[in-house]
């Protein structure tokens, strides 16, 4: 390979500019109008304008072919989102006569409906959590009938869907006819999915996943990534090793991840995606077909470039690694950074970047594309910049997080980052004590009288978050009467 096509933008593009720059491999990037300014349209050898603008821009298969033709690419790159998970784009690349950063076409289109891939996966012996394919035409009645048959809670979901998006947890049977409503119209709307998942909801779970890497016949994992720290279903914060999970239970998720991959002979890197219960019984959630936003922290602990490993795989189809040369050392921790304001719901914030002070501490990793008087738009998704922290144990990589984060400033935007330091200095994730619900009721309540206590928090922070928190309160209905009560008198006293 002596050149390449990314399919993709911003830090994603840069990252992977990177490693081809490693291994002499030549770039070529597009970029949406709105985009030409940002760094990695100028880290790679050649960029080319796209002529629509925003997720379209870099959604237009036929468009970004016609430029990996034009420009004579041997390969081509989708990053994460947009189509790195199309089945039918990788088909497109792969009869272009371009190489495929990916996986098999196939193995994309099994592992892209969640329908399919559990029933595929049930009969390979993992583990699935129990539920139903609800087609559209199914009555009410018979769609409370599986809801029982299961037991509330239940979750209903787009079988297509991704990033958390369209996926509702249903508390009890009189909200299921407006949930099923909602859900249906929205993974319409965001997939075209007339079909839709119910299935039951596991209370209180850890997300653990395993990053694996295989060549169709030969497969290894690079350990788990404990991503629990969610906001609707949406990582923020994930890590490696997880420490609170039996080892000889990880043991048994790295096996039965392998055997996922193994029964759909898998060809690239990959993640596959458990929810692990309180008492440490794990189910099959889904597999991603292509890199995650949070490779990083794989990286930091094994020391392996997943990027050059998806291009050399690409490449070869052939697995250079055996699974005892995949040893682990350290900790590392990665927090997404959004542009989006705590104080009114998380809705995305745009402006123009000021006074930016990008740290470089040591253990430290800034994935991102900002620069000073860049515009943030609200076309893209808003997470701005991934930071990584690597420490000799979990305390040390939570330090230099904490540490990373009082040292980041970004003006002309709000930014979730006292939000991350608020869960950071949590008694709850010291101490490991999470799940993917951690973030909602109780716990805000918690981290309002733990903040109070900080020493090195400034006021503007506290301010900030006691706003964020007072906003969450007002908005969630589920959370007890007590935390309202508590936060107001709160904002009355420590905070006007
Ligand atoms: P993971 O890789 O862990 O599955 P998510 O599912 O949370 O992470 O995030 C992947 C999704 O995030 C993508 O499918 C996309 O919708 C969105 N996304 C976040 N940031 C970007 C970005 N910079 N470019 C493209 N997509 C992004
Ligand atoms: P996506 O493709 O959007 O990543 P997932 O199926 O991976 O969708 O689910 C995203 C998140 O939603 C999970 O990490 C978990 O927090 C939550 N979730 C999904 N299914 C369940 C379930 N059955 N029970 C509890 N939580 C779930
Ligand atoms: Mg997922």
């Amino acid at each position: 390979m002596k050149k390449i096509l990314i399919a993709n933008r911003s830090e994603i593009a840069s990252r992977i500019i990177f490693t081809c720059k490693t291994l002499g491999i030549k770039t070529v990037c597009i970029y949406s109008d709105e985009d030409k300014f940002l760094p990695y349209v100028y880290h790679a050898d050649e960029s080319y304008a796209l002529s629509e603008s925003g997720y379209q821009a870099y959604t237009n298969q036929n468009n970004i072919i016609q430029i990996a033709i034009k420009t004579k690419v041997d390969a081509v790159h989708p990053g994460y989102g947009f189509l790195s998970e199309n089945a039918q784009f990788a088909q497109k690349v792969i009869t272009s006569g371009f190489i495929w950063i990916g996986p098999n076409p196939e193995c994309i289109d099994l592992m892209g409906d969640k329908i399919q891939a559990k029933q595929t996966m049930g009969k390979s012996g993992i583990p699935v959590i129990p539920g139903f394919s609800i087609s559209k035409n199914l009555g009410l009645e018979e769609i409370q009938k599986k809801a029982d048959l299961i037991g509330f809670p239940i979750l209903l979901k787009d079988p297509w869907g991704g990033g958390g998006k369209a996926i509702k947890k249903v508390t009890t049977k009189d909200e299921l006819k407006d949930a099923l409503f909602n859900i249906q119209t929205e993974a319409k709307k965001l997939t075209g999915s007339e079909n839709i998942i119910l299935e039951k909801y596991i209370e209180n779970g850890r997300h653990i996943e395993i990053q694996i890497a295989g060549d169709g016949q030969k497969l290894i994992h690079l350990y788990e990534r404990e991503c629990s720290i969610q906001r609707r279903h949406q990582k923020i914060i994930e890590e490696t090793p997880c420490n609170f999970i039996d080892p000889q239970i990880l043991e048994k998720m790295y096996k039965a991840a392998l055997r996922v991959a193994q029964t759909i002979k898998y060809n690239n890197i990959g993640t596959v995606e458990f929810i692990v219960t309180p008492d440490q019984k794990f189910y099959f959630l889904e597999m991603n077909t292509r890199l995650q936003v949070e490779h990083s922290v794989t990286e930091m602990i094994t020391g392996i470039d997943l990027i050059a490993l998806q291009i050399e795989l690409a490449q070869t189809q052939k697995l250079k690694y055996k699974q005892h040369e995949i040893t682990k050392q350290n900790h590392a921790i990665e927090c997404r950074v959004y542009s989006e304001d705590p104080q009114n719901n998380f809705t995305p914030s745009t402006g123009t970047i000021k006074n930016l002070q990008i740290p470089t501490d040591p253990f430290l990793r800034i994935d991102h594309n900002l620069e000073e008087n860049q515009n943030i738009t609200p076309l893209f998704d808003p997470m701005i910049a991934k930071i990584t922290t690597l420490g000799k144990d979990r305390n040390l990589a939570i330090k230099n997080m904490i540490s990373a984060l009082n040292n980041l400033k970004i003006d002309g935007i709000k930014t979730n980052i006292s939000f991350l330091k608020a869960i950071l200095n949590s008694t709850e994730f010291s101490t490991g004590k999470i799940h993917t619900q951690l973030l909602n009721e109780n716990f805000l309540e918690s981290i309002s009288t733990q903040i109070l206590n900080l020493t090195d928090s400034t006021e503007a922070e506290i301010c900030l978050i006691a706003a964020t928190l007072f906003s969450e309160a007002q908005l969630n209905p589920n959370m007890p009467k007590t935390t309202k009560t508590t936060l107001n008198k709160w904002k009355t006293q420590q905070w006007e």
